[in-house]
């Protein structure tokens, strides 16, 4: 028996029905670019992320983007996050010609170190973008206090984070604004390529929304230039009918992290720490492991899916040499880099398959 990495036909399987039911309909309307299901969706995702406002977009890039250009933020401006992520935190930043400026980060948690976040700050300096990495929040009540003694927003990349909780509160209603990705992989996914950007601002969700669409403030009427950058009404249907399950689907992957935790007390490797302040959504399930090559080996062999979330931090791509970082630059993102590795975790995976990796990654 293998193990997959994640296998997303035990969350559709169960909502099949319900799924072709909601993307038959607006078929049937060959009503396709926004409309109904765009805007009940994001009236529900808005109030499951106990925000005001959402706005769905086409990536979740797009929504990092698009929120930093909302608020002027562009070229001569520096934004400051964390190299140990998806590129397209970066990515978001970069596009508006605004400079991303990286912190190290808590070798614990994975999250930016709050303590350094501050000797980064310069006149230039516009917004933070924490990261919820991995599904557990950044520390936010330190990080929005450092914004708000020094006149910057807080843009959160909740991208990994989609239900879940710092001291209380919501992902994505911590900072001035949030982005979202529905990447199909994500913990909310959907059948293709979406986001959403969410805020309490209205004045930020009107400006991401004429962002999305041309720059149209109503019908063939163009403010300024802008791309198309909408959520699918498909991906909406889809959206609507999965948001309903996703605080059972995020209790099944805590579930499946507390096997882990209880399965490999005492083995070689470090399991991921939940911080106080958390409710950690287990977007992926990260360990720290001294030889990873012979790990993976190790995993490879047992039939165990694993994934690298990320090997190569993102101070250290190609795409990024322009800012002159080199290696040394950050050195606990680049420890954590060198030896973390990715392991099974979705919803309805089984306490057997979590004994197999378990007793994969002890080498039995
Ligand atoms: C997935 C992801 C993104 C980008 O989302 P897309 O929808 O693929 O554009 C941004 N940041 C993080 C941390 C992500 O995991």
């Amino acid at each position: 028996m293998s193990v997959p990495f994640m296998d997303l036909s035990r969350m559709h399987d169960p909502l099949r029905p319900a799924l072709d039911a909601a993307m038959a309909a607006v078929i049937d309307r060959n009503a396709y670019i926004l409309g109904e299901e765009v805007k009940q969706f994001e009236h529900a995702f808005a109030a499951y992320c106990e925000t005001a406002h959402a706005v769905g977009l086409d990536t979740g890039t797009s929504a990092l983007e698009l929120a930093l250009r909302a608020w002027g933020i562009g070229p001569g401006d520096e934004v400051i996050t964390a190299p140990n992520s998806f590129i397209a935190t970066a990515s978001g930043i970069a596009f508006t010609g605004a400079t991303p400026v990286f912190v190290d980060i808590d070798p614990r948690t994975y999250t930016i170190n709050v303590e350094q976040i501050e000797a980064a700050i310069t006149p230039r300096t516009k917004a933070i973008v924490p990261v919820h990495l991995y599904g557990q929040p950044a520390d936010m009540d330190p990080i929005l206090a450092i914004a708000a003694a020094h006149g910057l927003k807080v843009l959160e990349d909740a991208c990994q984070a989609h239900g879940a909780r710092y001291q209380g509160r919501r992902c994505g209603s911590l900072g001035d604004a949030a982005a979202f990705s529905f990447y199909p992989a994500k913990n909310l996914g959907a059948f293709g390529d979406g986001g959403a950007l969410v805020t309490n601002d209205e004045a930020t969700a009107q400006q991401v929304r004429m962002l999305r669409n041309y720059g149209q403030e109503e019908k063939y009427h163009h403010l300024f230039l802008a791309y198309n950058r909408r959520l699918d009404t498909l991906q909406a249907a889809v959206l609507q009918v999965k948001l309903p399950e996703l605080d059972a689907w995020n209790a099944a992957r805590r579930q499946v992290a507390a096997w882990y935790e209880e399965l490999l007390a005492g083995a070689s490797v470090i399991t991921p720490p939940t911080a106080a302040y958390a409710e950690h959504v287990y977007h992926l399930y990260v360990i720290r492991c001294a030889d990873r090559e012979a790990l993976s080996a190790q995993l490879q062999a047992a039939g165990v899916g694993w994934g690298l979330h990320y090997p190569v931090p993102i101070h250290l791509q190609e795409a990024y040499a322009y800012l002159g970082l080199g290696r040394g630059s950050f050195p606990e993102v680049e420890r954590a880099c060198a030896g973390l590795i990715s392991l099974p975790m979705f919803p309805r995976m089984t306490r057997e398959e979590a004994e197999q990796v378990a007793d994969a990654v002890r080498g039995a």
